[in-house]
């Protein structure tokens, strides 16, 4: 029992209660070389360069979306290698920082 007390004693201090209940980290900034996943905007013409390259099954398909070829990007597949940015002729497929540019 007494150690229980030398215990409390030593690690039950208010200021430490307080900075463990209410403790907050910086967050954390997003580093320049990070990749996102690639976004999508006009142009697609379905000629299914991006669905070749792929790496991965099914991270990307092809839709239509108001009768427009639409890529769409499985984002629980993805891995963010972007192959399919860099193979798509039409711009269809773009960084996200440069959609977010162009905004
Ligand atoms: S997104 Fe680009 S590469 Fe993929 S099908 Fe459309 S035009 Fe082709
Ligand atoms: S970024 Fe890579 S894994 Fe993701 S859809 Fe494009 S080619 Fe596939």
């Amino acid at each position: 029992m007494s150690s229980l007390i030398w215990y409390l004693h030593e690690f039950a201090r208010l200021e430490w209660i307080k900075n463990f209940l209410f403790a907050k980290t910086k967050p954390v900034p997003t580093p320049p070389r990070f990749r996102d996943f690639p976004v999508v905007v006009e142009g697609c013409t379905e000629c299914k360069a991006c669905v070749t390259i792929c790496p991965v099954p099914e991270a990307i398909t092809l839709s239509h979306v108001d009768e427009k070829p639409t890529p769409v990007i499985n984002v629980g597949r993805c891995i963010r290698c972007h192959q399919c940015i860099n193979v798509c002729k039409f711009g269809a497929l773009v960084r996200k920082e440069i959609a977010v540019s162009a905004n």
